[in-house]
């Protein structure tokens, strides 16, 4: 958490003369959308007034969110998120740990901002900021805003938009209280966004009983061709861009497939390959169990990064070389 003095400052400062903007990574999940509107809606409340900027879209089932219609997505409004970045006092870093996470075009607008940055953030190795609150244990940058929240001794303030937003984000970034890092404190505080009024059974309906038929079929897909090696321990999975043409493809559809490669008795690490609908690259992402470190593997070799337990990357070889050179270190993985 932010010490006394920070604290303090950040008081001072977040009040209605300044302008706040809110930005999170690309490809924004549950946790990032979440922790954003969450925090915008403690901040309204507050009596302060706040805008969130997000690089590009968001899927669907995470538009039910409160004022999710209100967030600048900068790759359809560009001089909107540009102009708000600029004249920005206070820039709240949600989610991610180093700016290049957002993006060349608002990466390149956070570094030029002379406004004051406050990252919040649970993702190994953050970058330096005006303010920092990173911890690397905690499962979810939402469950950060409730404890940043309760640092302010304000969370009087949190009303049920910001709780239902901070409950949809927990629950994501666990898989439904399921991750390693889920803890009593992760319980105590859902417990407590509950009495608040997030509804749990609605929020998970509307976040996750919302497939569409494209979503299913590519599910289908994979799962039909699904590959374990190294022993058992190591499940491979894949989409290449014209499958995801023919199927219909839309975005958010591919979410957490990854995690079906580890439901598997025996596999401790799911790999999961996506061409790129536009742009000629492979998108990476990992899962894995215990002590598997997949952030330090997607750092060496992907030029990625994340958590310990879920990372991510990119490869520039088409889908043949990619696997078969993942194929190849996989050992590593243990
Ligand atoms: P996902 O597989 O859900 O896209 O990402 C899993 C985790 O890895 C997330 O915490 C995400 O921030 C991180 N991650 C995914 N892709 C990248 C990447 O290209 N670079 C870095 N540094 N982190 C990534
Ligand atoms: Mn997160």
């Amino acid at each position: 958490m932010f010490n006394t003095h920070e604290l303090s400052e950040i008081k001072k400062i977040l009040n209605p003369q300044n302008k706040i903007v809110i930005i999170t990574h690309y490809n924004p999940d549950g946790d990032a959308i979440g922790s954003s509107l969450g925090l915008k809606h403690y901040l309204n409340t507050k009596g302060v007034d706040a805008e969130v900027v997000v690089p590009n879209d968001f899927p669907k089932f995470l538009k039910w969110m409160p004022d999710a219609k209100k967030i600048t997505i900068a790759d359809y409004k560009q001089k909107k998120a540009s102009d708000l970045i600029k004249n920005a006092d206070i820039i709240f870093i949600l989610d991610f740990n180093t700016p290049s996470r957002s993006g060349n075009f608002v990466s390149s607008l956070i570094e030029k901002s002379k406004g004051k940055k406050i990252l919040i953030d649970h993702h190994q190795q953050p970058d330096t900021f005006d303010f920092v609150y990173s911890d690397t244990t905690i499962p979810a940058t939402c469950q950060m805003i409730y404890h940043f929240i309760e640092a302010m001794e304000e969370t009087h303030f949190i009303n049920e938009n910001t709780a239902k937003c901070l409950y949809t984000g927990i629950m994501t970034d666990t898989g439904g209280f399921r991750y390693r890092s889920t803890s009593a404190t992760t319980h105590r505080i859902t417990a407590n966004l509950i009495e608040k009024g997030a509804e749990p059974s609605e929020i998970s309906s509307n976040t996750w009983d919302t497939n569409s038929i494209s979503r299913i079929h590519l599910l289908s897909l994979i799962l039909s061709r699904l590959e374990v090696i190294n022993d058992g321990k190591t499940a491979i999975l894949y989409l290449k861009r014209d499958e995801l043409k023919k199927y219909g493809f839309e975005k958010g559809d591919t979410e957490g497939f990854v995690n079906y490669g580890l439901s598997i008795l025996g596999v401790e690490v799911s790999a999961f390959f996506i061409e790129d609908l536009y742009e000629e690259f492979i998108k990476i992402s990992f899962r894995s169990k215990k002590n598997i470190d997949v952030n330090n593997f997607s750092r060496k070799y992907l030029n990625g990064g994340g958590h310990i337990n879920a990372s991510g990357g990119k490869s520039l070889d088409d889908m043949e070389t990619t696997i078969s050179k993942f194929k190849n270190l996989a050992s590593e993985l243990k």
